[in-house]
């Protein structure tokens, strides 16, 4: 591949990486080349490797990969970001993580971060160096067992996880910035041990004095556990939007969560209703913003269509 990005549309990629799972794994360390519907990859010990990309054209390239990621959206749900540069070891490094083989190949094509999805026992990872403004971007899709994504010792994570130490802690402050952490991050490096240790968490938490002038902050701590039990369950967190009041569309958009898209006019608010569209998942939602005591923001999905 010299200068040039695969020529098949995002259904057609996403029909071939499916059909990626189920391809024999080689002897040693030889690559094994196949082609599926047209397309060629190759398969290592580790990963099926299917390029998409070789190119001199940045945009086009992140044009292709866009609606590609859209629909593995819509496949399999949540996306998860993945930070090639944390994942360094050599083979030979004594507390080796597994994570460095695919943060290895990731950054082999010029990108430092890539996104994946599970789809099942697998991880689907797409990678797009379009951002990186190099001479030529690439384009991959690797298919790999989930636990080369996930790190060592799951358990013994969630224990040194500084946010599950805090809601175990049973002081009040620890607890509530642990709260508010959780209220602002959709990143599944800091929300998984809080998944594993939720048993312990509520345990712990059941019975802490938490106060709360105008809204008892007992409710915030469940409304974050809550946040921590859809993200365990694999759904996209602006689900959370609809069962809090104090989500902030600007914040929600300087996090990067959502983008907001339109604005419309409310008789009853001094401020228009803004009209948000999650950024991993794509759905709409009109949020209305009122005062009482305190200002609250009303979340109400609406189809992507009718905005
Ligand atoms: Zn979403």
């Amino acid at each position: 591949m010299s200068d040039e990005i695969v020529d098949a549309t995002p259904e057609q990629v996403l029909a071939v990486v499916e059909q990626m799972a189920g391809l024999p794994w080689p002897d040693g360390d030889e690559w094994l080349e196949w082609e599926i519907d047209g397309l060629e990859g190759q398969t290592s010990f580790l990963m099926h490797v299917l390029p998409l990309a070789a190119t001199s054209d940045a945009a086009a390239l992140a044009a292709f990969t866009a609606p590609v990621a859209a629909l593995a959206d819509q496949r399999w749900g949540v996306r998860h970001r993945f930070d090639a540069t944390r994942f360094t070891d050599g083979a030979d490094t004594a507390s080796y993580d597994r994570r460095s083989a695919p943060a290895g190949l990731v950054r082999s094509l010029g990108a430092e971060t890539a996104v994946w999805w599970r789809s099942g026992s697998d991880a689907v990872v797409l990678i797009d160096s379009s951002a990186a403004a190099l001479r030529t971007s690439k384009a991959a899709v690797l298919v790999l067992p989930v636990q080369w994504m996930a790190g060592p010792g799951a358990e013994e994570d969630a224990l040194r996880s500084p946010l599950v130490a805090d809601f175990l802690s049973g002081d009040e402050n620890r607890v509530l910035s642990a709260v508010w952490a959780v209220f602002e991050t959709r990143d599944p490096e800091v929300l998984a041990p809080l998944a594993r240790a939720l048993p312990a968490v509520e345990k712990a938490t059941a019975d802490v004095e938490l106060g709360g002038a105008l809204v008892p902050n007992r409710s915030n701590l469940d409304h974050a556990l809550a946040r921590i039990r859809l993200h365990d369950r694999g759904v996209c967190l602006c689900a959370a939007y609809l069962s809090h009041q104090f989500y902030d569309p600007a914040k929600e958009e300087h996090r990067r969560h959502v983008r907001v898209v339109a604005t419309v006019a409310n008789d009853r608010q001094w401020v228009p209703d803004r009209v948000c569209e999650c950024r991993d998942c794509g759905k709409r939602f009109q949020v209305e913003q009122g005062e009482y005591h305190y200002t609250w923001w009303k979340w109400t999905e609406i189809s992507a269509a009718g905005a």
